[in-house]
């Protein structure tokens, strides 16, 4: 059951209604049907979940690299002859 986020363009009210396909979603507050859907909010917060979950792998790829190339520069310098 898709569950969305309202905002009320008649008085600014948000709600989240569960919406089906014999309903059509008014403002609990003022019963105006001109409504605009939100982004629903566990949708944003599991997007920014992913998004953060890359970056880190990303940081920690990145750090592992540079790890690699002073341990490479390191055994370059103690075997330089
Ligand atoms: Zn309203």
């Amino acid at each position: 059951m898709p569950i969305f986020e309202y905002s009320c363009r008649g008085c600014a009210h948000q709600f989240e209604m569960l919406v089906l396909p014999t309903i059509t979603p008014a403002c609990p507050k003022c019963a105006s049907q001109d409504l605009e859907r939100l982004i629903s909010l566990p949708a944003l917060k599991t997007e920014d979940g992913t998004q953060r979950a890359i970056k880190q792998s990303q940081a920690r790829r990145m750090k592992g690299r540079t790890e690699e190339i002073v341990a490479q520069r390191e055994y370059e310098l103690k075997h330089d002859d």
